[in-house]
C-alpha cells in the first residue's frame, strides 16, 4: 500500500487526446488497447492518427497569419504511416539522413518540401538531396559548405542553403538533447557563419535562402525559443542588409511534451515567445517562419502495450516484468526518462497502489522503465500502456538481445493497421554470413 503524490496520480489520457477510457478499458480513438494487443501481439507501438492530426494544425493555428511552414522531424517517428499522415496534412519534413530523405521520397513528398539538417551529411547524401530538389540544406560546418558546393557544381545548379547558426543558448531537458551552446557540437558561431555567407554570397554553386538554428529537445519554458528566435531574426536582417535576399527563418524544432509532471508550453504559448517583429519581418523578405517540430506532434500521439510477464517479490520490493525492454524504448536508459504506466484495465477510482519497479527482460540493471512507481496490484499477462512513446519510441528500437523488434499499429477512428509487422527470427538473421 502506498500514498501517491498529486502528480503521480494524474490520468495521462487528461492530456494525450487520442486516448480514453471506454467502459472500464483502455481505447485509442476508438478501439480497445487489449483487442489490438490481441491481433498485433505485445510488445507493440500503437499510434492516433487524430492526435497527431490534431497536434499539427493546432500549431498551425497557432502561429497564424505568420508566414510559416511546419517542417515535422522525421526523427521523432519516421514510420511510413505517420510519414504518409503528415505529407497529407500538406507538412513539410525536417530530415536528418539520406535514408530519411529516402522514406519521404518512397512516399511521393516533393523535394520542395525537405529539409535537410545534420553535422555530418555524407557526400552522398547531399548528392541525393541535390538530385532531389530539396527546399534547403542546413550547413553545419565550412567543410560541408565546400563539400555542398562542389556537389553542386557537379549537378550543374546551385544548392540551397541556410548556416545553422549556433545562438550559445542553453535550453533543452537533458544533456543528451540540448544542442544551442558553443559546446555542443551543432552549428556554427555567428561571427564565423557571417563570414561564410558573405564569402559565398555571388557564389554560383550555393544559393542563401535561409538561416536556421535548431536549439536542443524537450524544452518546456518559452525564454529559450524567445532569445533563439530573436537572435536568428537579429542575423537574418543584418544578413539582408548585407543585400543576402534570404527568405527563410528556420527556428528549430524543440518543443518539450507532458511525461510525466513537466508543465510544457502550448502550441499559444509558444507562438507568442516568438518576438512580435516576426510577422512583418516575414512579409517583408516575402518569405517564411520554418519550424522543425518532432515530439510534439507525435509524442503523446502513442503508447507503446506490453503484457507482465512475472511479477517478483524480494527484500520488500516488487518487480513488474514486461515484455517491453530497453531495446524497445530506450529513452529511461540513454535519458533519464520517466514515461508513466499504468494499467490498460481502467483501475477502480480508490484502489490501492504499491510501489514497483517496471523492468524488462534484457540483461541490463539499465533496463528498467520505473522505478517505484506506485501501480494497482498486476497479474501476469495484465496489459500495461507505456504512455507517450509516439516520438523517439520505436526510431530508437534495436535488436539487442536478439530481440525482433515490436509491431507499430495506426489508429484510425473504429480502424487499426498494423503499420510496421512485428520482426520475425528470419529477420533478425538477414543480411548475416557465417
Ligand atoms: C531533432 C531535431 C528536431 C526535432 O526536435 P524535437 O525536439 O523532436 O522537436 C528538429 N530539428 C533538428 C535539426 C533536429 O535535429
Amino acid at each position: 500500500m502506498g500514498v501517491r503524490t498529486p502528480h503521480e496520480m494524474q490520468d495521462p489520457t487528461s492530456y494525450t487526446p487520442g486516448f480514453s477510457y471506454r467502459h472500464g478499458a483502455l481505447t485509442c480513438e476508438s478501439v480497445s488497447l487489449a483487442g489490438i494487443a490481441e491481433r498485433a501481439g505485445t510488445p507493440a507501438f500503437v499510434y492516433s492518427r487524430a492526435a497527431f492530426t490534431a497536434a499539427y494544425r493546432e500549431l498551425d493555428r497557432a502561429l497564424g497569419r505568420l508566414p510559416h511552414r511546419i517542417c515535422y522531424a522525421v526523427k521523432a517517428n519516421s514510420n511510413l504511416a505517420v510519414l504518409k499522415g503528415f505529407a497529407r496534412l500538406a507538412s513539410s519534413f525536417d530530415i536528418v539522413s539520406g535514408g530519411e530523405l529516402f522514406r519521404l521520397r518512397s512516399i511521393g513528398v516533393r523535394g520542395e518540401q525537405i529539409v535537410f539538417s545534420g553535422v555530418g551529411k555524407t557526400r552522398e547524401e547531399i548528392r541525393e538531396g541535390l538530385r532531389a530538389r530539396i527546399l534547403l540544406f542546413n550547413v553545419e560546418s565550412e567543410a560541408e559548405l565546400e563539400v555542398l558546393a562542389s556537389e553542386a557544381a557537379r549537378v550543374g545548379w546551385a544548392a540551397p542553403a541556410a548556416i545553422r547558426v549556433n545562438p550559445d543558448i542553453e535550453a533543452g531537458g537533458h544533456p543528451h538533447i540540448a544542442t544551442g551552446h558553443h559546446r555542443h557540437k551543432f552549428g556554427i558561431d555567428w561571427a564565423e557563419a557571417r563570414r561564410l555567407y558573405l564569402r559565398h554570397r555571388n557564389s554560383l554553386w550555393i544559393e542563401w535562402r535561409g538561416i536556421s538554428g535548431h536549439i536542443g529537445s524537450q524544452i518546456t519554458s518559452a525564454a529559450p525559443f524567445w532569445r533563439a528566435s530573436a537572435r536568428l531574426a537579429k542575423y537574418f536582417a543584418e544578413l539582408r542588409g548585407e543585400g543576402i535576399a534570404l527568405r527563410l527563418l528556420d527556428i528549430g524544432g524543440g518543443i518539450g511534451i507532458r511525461y510525466t509532471n513537466e508543465k510544457p508550453l502550448t502550441f499559444a504559448e509558444y507562438a507568442r515567445a516568438l518576438p512580435r517583429t516576426l510577422g512583418s519581418t516575414m512579409r517583408a523578405a516575402g518569405g517564411e517562419l520554418l519550424v522543425e517540430p518532432g515530439r510534439a506532434l507525435t509524442g503523446n500521439a502513442g503508447v507503446l502495450l506490453t503484457r507482465v510477464l512475472y511479477t517478483k517479490r524480494s527484500r520488500g520490493k516488487t518487480f513488474v516484468i514486461v515484455d517491453a525492454a530497453m531495446n524497445d524504448l530506450i529513452r529511461p536508459a540513454l535519458y533519464g526518462a520517466a514515461h508513466r504506466i499504468t494499467p490498460v484495465k481502467q483501475p477502480a477510482a480508490r484502489v490501492s497502489v504499491s510501489r514497483v519497479d517496471v523492468v524488462g527482460p534484457v540483461c541490463e540493471s539499465g533496463d528498467f522503465f520505473l522505478h517505484d512507481w506506485p501501480m494497482p496490484e498486476v497479474d501476469a499477462g495484465d496489459l500495461l500502456a507505456i504512455w507517450s512513446a509516439g516520438a523517439y519510441g520505436f526510431v530508437e528500437s534495436s535488436n539487442y538481445n536478439s530481440r525482433p523488434r515490436a509491431a507499430e499499429v495506426l489508429v484510425e477512428g473504429g480502424r487499426f493497421r498494423v503499420v510496421r509487422r512485428r520482426e520475425t527470427r528470419e529477420d533478425l538473421l538477414r543480411g548475416e554470413r557465417i
